[in-house]
Formats: C-alpha cells, structure tokens, sequence
C-alpha cells in the first residue's frame, strides 16, 4: 500500500482545522452572497469541527460563470499540461494524506484503518490514473481529437466525501472541463482541503470551484442553464429529480444511486475467506457504502456453519473512536442518517424477522450503531428490498444456483453483487445472469481507477472511472 509508511495512531493534532471556512470560487475562499453558514459537526464525537460558508443560488451563479471563463483556456491547453497540474494535484494528495485521512474521519466518522489503506490511497490513484489520460484522448476510442463538454456540475454524497470527489473531478480535468463541486452538508471539509491542494497546484482560477452547501444549491447548480454535464452521486430519489430536471435540455448526465448487492456464497466456498469477505461487504464504512453486500444469499446446505462462523468473527469487531488505528467499525455520519437506519432495522423486528448484533458497549456521545444480522428474512421484507446503508445485514438462503440469480435479482437496485464458490465455471455462469455492474468473485469491495463503475435498473446510469469514465465529459 501506499500508505504502509503512515505511522498510527493518528492524532488530531496532525490536521489544522480553522474555525471558519469560505466557498471556493474563481481560485479564492469567498463568503456567501448572502452571508448564510452551517456547522459541520464529528459524527463520533457530536463536537463542531468548523463553521463553513453555504452556498446559494447567487454563489452557483458566480461559481459557473467562473468556470465558464476558466474553460477557454484550460480546454485549449494540450493534453499534456492538463496532465501536469493533474499529477502534481495527485503527488500532495499522498504528501497531504495523513492530514487528509485525519480530515475525513474526523468529518464523516470512519475508521482511520479506512480513511488511511482504502479512501486516500483510491483518491490519490484516481489523479494519476486519470492524469496519464489527458494526453492520450485520441487513444481513448472515441475518435481523434474527442472534446470537453464545457462546465461540470458534480453533486456528490457523504460516505466517501473525497473519493467521489477525485471520481468526479479527475476524469473531468483531465477531458478539458472545469467544474463546480457541491460536497454533502455533513462531510464538506475534505474538499475545501482539496481547493487548498488546487492552490497549492497551481491550478489556474475557475477551473475547480467548491460550494458547500445542501440539497438547494445542488438543484440550483443541475438547473444552471450554462452547465453542460451533470454528475450526481446520492440516493435514487434525488437523482430522479435531477433526471427531470435535467430532460428537455441538452446537458449530458451520469447517476450514480443506491443499492442492494447479494452476497452469494455457494456450499463449495472456502467459508473463513466468506467470512472476510460478507464482514468486508456489509460492515466497511458502517455500511454506508452504495455497493454493500447488504444482502446475504447462502445455500441451504452451510447456513449454520456459516452463521456460526460469521457470529464468532462479529464477536471481535471492535466498535468506538474512529481515530483508533484498531478501530473496526467507526461512528454513523449523521443523527438523521442513523435514525433512517433505527426505524428500517426496528421494521425488520416488526415484520418478523430475527434480530442479532453481538455484545457491544456504544459510546454516549454521537451517532453509533452496532452490527446487526437479521435471519429468518423473506423476499417480501422490507430489510430485504430497501437500501438501509447502515451496518446491517439480511440473511437469505438458496438451493440451486437458479435460485440464487432469481433471488440476487429480485431488488429494483442493480450495483454491485458476490459470488463465492470454488468453481470457475459456475462464477462465469452465474455472473452473466446478474443484473448488477459490478460482480466480484471471492472477494468484495475491491476497487480500481481502472475498472467502470456504476449501475444497472434504478442504482442509475453511466459509468465511472477506467476508460468509460472519460466518456461522460466528451463529445465523441
Ligand atoms: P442524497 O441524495 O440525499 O444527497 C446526495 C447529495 O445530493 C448531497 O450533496 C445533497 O446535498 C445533494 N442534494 C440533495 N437534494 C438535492 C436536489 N434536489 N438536487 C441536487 N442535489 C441535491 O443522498 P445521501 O443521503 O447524502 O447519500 C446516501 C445515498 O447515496 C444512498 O442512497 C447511497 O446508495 C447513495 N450513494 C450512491 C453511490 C453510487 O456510487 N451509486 C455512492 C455513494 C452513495
């Protein structure tokens, strides 16, 4: 990894966190029009980390026309020195990233383990990997000289507040667009850091502007008449708002939505490598995660010994302050999200379905939920078919391999899926049968800058990171 030289634990004292901060507009920090502010708080902790600027219509406005000026010049750059300020951003990532891990989860709640060997290590390979595109568009298969779509309005969610960031903002600098990024109320301050890390690039003004702020400033940002492409990760339910706003014009628009991935695991599977994998699946990020394996397809046959084993191994996770190198499972993002994840996991009780979670003390202050299994779970149940994200996962069995596609794909979501099992053949066979966009095999929650990302069904439409990700902000 590339952070195996990062000393822990981290310390909060690592990162400077100011009491205030502005939007970042045409290169520099800015109130907002009209002078609003909100709290950003740590979700572990309920302690008010910053004070930060919230952007309105005004402050949209004045972002776009920034980067539509920004986007004469940085479209007729050559490839090539796009591709520069896209490594030299990449390269502080890495100098920045204990400082950044350290950010992240103070923010948003996660565990240091996972801010330090997954988030910042994806979002600094996601500069780099997009940054060695930038002069090799012509090679890209969409035809000589393909070109930028114009300005980008990105709206992007809590649960990894930098890495959708780096999703959104690397393959778009890279293709010659500017951009304006709208973080998510709970998580913004990762990405002021980023527009320090703009600054600290050299990155010319108006090419990357961030707004924090809440739902009314995305609307106003995908409405914006001079934003030409519009990317959006969050739930199924604003997307398909942003998607009628977005029909009857002419913006490009990619949808990044919820889901309701299977885990499927058949009797032949090594069952502590499963293990792994469905603790891996459902509990990374407390669940939070868009392609979770929230949903647990085991055959008939190993049930038992499969929950067994899977009721030891939650017995060890260990749960408390995110800053602890040890830390398994870290602090729900926000009040709201975790009681969206209490009423759906007492409708689960309710319904009748079985309820565990292993011994486990939760802290007194911020938002904490412990690992829970529901078993006895129909198809019909509601924690079988809504997407709960939160660490909580439904056991469902299979016995033939036919069942376990019916079943697999039975939700209206259509992100992510797992198969384990020792035989190639049947891992192909079934695969191809899943409506999902991704499906790991004996592992889960592997990711690439290479690989496209994204959904099938209502998990949305079009494609992130790899080559196809370049295609969203082209005119091929
Ligand atoms: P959300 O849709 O409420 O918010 C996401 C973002 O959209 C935030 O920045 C929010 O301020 C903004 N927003 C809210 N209303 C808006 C509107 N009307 N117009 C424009 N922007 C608006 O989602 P959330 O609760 O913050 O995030 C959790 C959801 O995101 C889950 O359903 C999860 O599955 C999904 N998600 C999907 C992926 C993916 O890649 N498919 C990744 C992460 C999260």
């Amino acid at each position: 990894s590339v952070f195996a030289y990062a000393p822990a634990p981290e310390s909060r004292s690592i990162v400077d966190i100011a009491p205030s901060y502005g939007l970042f507009i045409d290169g520099e920090f800015t109130d907002a029009a009209d002078g609003k502010v909100f709290k950003t708080v740590s979700p572990s902790s309920e302690e008010v980390l910053s004070e930060i600027a919230q952007a309105g219509e005004a402050d949209v406005d004045r972002a776009v026309k920034a980067a539509r000026k920004a986007f004469e010049k940085w479209s007729a750059l050559p490839g090539s020195e796009r591709a520069k300020y896209l490594f030299r951003i990449a390269r502080i990532i890495q100098e920045r990233s204990r400082e950044l891990a350290v950010l992240e989860t103070l923010d948003n709640g996660k565990p240091i383990k996972e801010t330090r060997d997954a988030d910042l290590p994806l979002v600094a390979a996601h500069f780099f990997y997009y940054a060695g595109w930038a002069d090799k568009l012509d090679h890209a298969g969409y035809g000589a000289n393909p070109a930028p779509l114009g300005v980008a309005g990105q709206v992007i969610p809590w649960n990894f507040p930098l890495l959708m960031l780096a999703w959104k903002i690397a393959p778009a600098l890279a293709t010659g667009n500017t951009v304006v990024l709208k973080p998510a109320e709970t998580t913004p301050l990762s990405a002021l850091f980023f527009a320090d890390i703009c600054r600290q690039a050299g990155l010319p003004k108006g090419v990357v502007n961030i707004l924090p702020g809440y739902g009314d400033a995305g609307a106003a940002l995908v409405a914006h008449p001079d934003v030409n492409k519009v990317a959006f990760t969050g739930s199924t339910a604003v997307g398909k708002e942003i998607a009628r706003t977005v029909a009857g014009t002419r913006k490009k628009v990619t949808l990044e939505l919820g889901g309701k991935g299977a885990n499927i695991v058949f009797d032949d599977a090594p069952i502590d490598q499963a293990v792994e994998g469905i603790v891996n699946g459902i509990f990374f990020n407390q669940g939070q995660v868009c392609c979770a394996g929230s949903r647990l397809l085991v055959q008939e046959s190993i049930e038992e010994e499969l929950l067994d084993s899977l009721k030891r191994r939650l017995s060890t996770l260990r749960l408390g302050d995110p800053l602890d190198k040890n830390t398994d499972i870290g602090a729900i993002n926000s009040e709201e999200q975790l009681s969206r994840i209490t009423s759906l996991v007492e409708r689960g009780e309710a319904e009748g379905a079985e309820r565990w979670s292993p011994a486990c003390d939760l802290p007194e202050s911020g938002y904490w939920f412990a690992p829970t299994l529901f078993t006895n779970v129909t198809q019909a149940h509601t924690v079988a078919r809504d997407e709960i994200f939160g660490p909580v996962l439904s056991v469902l069995t299979f016995r033939t391999p036919d069942e376990a596609v019916a079943k697999a794909n039975n939700t209206p979501y259509g992100l992510s899926a797992g198969i384990w099992t020792e035989k190639g053949s049947r891992i192909l066979a079934v695969a191809n049968k899943l409506r999902a966009g991704v499906v790991w095999s004996n592992t889960f929650n592997k990711f690439d800058p290479t690989s496209p990302f994204g959904g099938y069904k209502e998990s949305g439409f079009g494609r992130e990171g790899g080559r196809h990700g370049l295609e969203a902000y082209l005119d091929v």
